[in-house]
């Protein structure tokens, strides 16, 4: 049996450099590997990039109305190992799928992305993912305004950070890693 591990980190932790730097090490090895990541984030087309490295992968994107897509794709071929970028936007049965894909096709399956919304809450892919995972780790970096831990991620537009909305919003809002304390603070002004 392989495992199924969730690498989670706040925005602009480096999770999609992890994911290229994994894919870069079996790649060295010529052990082919697959890529794949929910649709609904198009930001970069068919491709998974970082801020922080200029090496690109090709990805594979499935819908939320995708059943059985991945395994299947996951099936037609002897991979190493599957890679997922931005996680958080699975649905729970994806989540349930890449489980199967690590027990029944003993393929190890690395996901990598958000745990938490701009409000605090788990995301349905995060959320099924710390139900099933057997492994969960954090991917750390520190707090926009202040030196500690980032666990929070603040939405702001034109600078303004915003509590309210969608959970999903495609704008032109900006996402900062901040401290549940920075969080906190700049939601009490918010009210004031
Ligand atoms: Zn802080």
């Amino acid at each position: 049996m392989s495992k199924l591990i969730f690498y989670y980190g706040t925005m602009r932790s480096s999770k999609s450099a992890q994911l290229i730097m994994t894919a870069y090490n079996y790649q060295q090895q010529n052990k082919p590997i697959i890529i794949f990541k929910p649709s609904i984030d198009t930001r970069d087309g068919n491709i998974v990039k970082s801020r922080a490295l200029e090496t690109t992968y090709p990805v594979y994107t499935f819908d939320e109305n995708d059943y059985e897509y991945i395994y299947n794709m996951v099936k037609l071929r002897k991979y190493h190992a599957v890679l997922c970028d931005e996680i958080q936007f699975a649905k729970e049965h994806h989540i349930d799928e890449l489980a199967r894909i690590a027990d029944e096709l003993n393929v190890p399956v690395l996901c990598f992305g958000l745990l938490t919304d701009f409000q605090g809450k788990l995301f349905e892919g995060s959320k099924r993912l710390v139900e099933l995972a057997d492994k969960i780790q954090e991917i750390k970096t520190v707090c926009w305004y202040c030196d500690r831990k980032a666990r929070m991620n603040l939405r702001t537009v034109d600078g303004n950070p915003v509590f309210e909305g969608e959970q999903i919003q495609i704008g032109d809002e900006e996402y900062l890693p901040v401290c549940r304390k920075c969080y906190i603070k700049f939601k009490n002004n918010s009210k004031k």
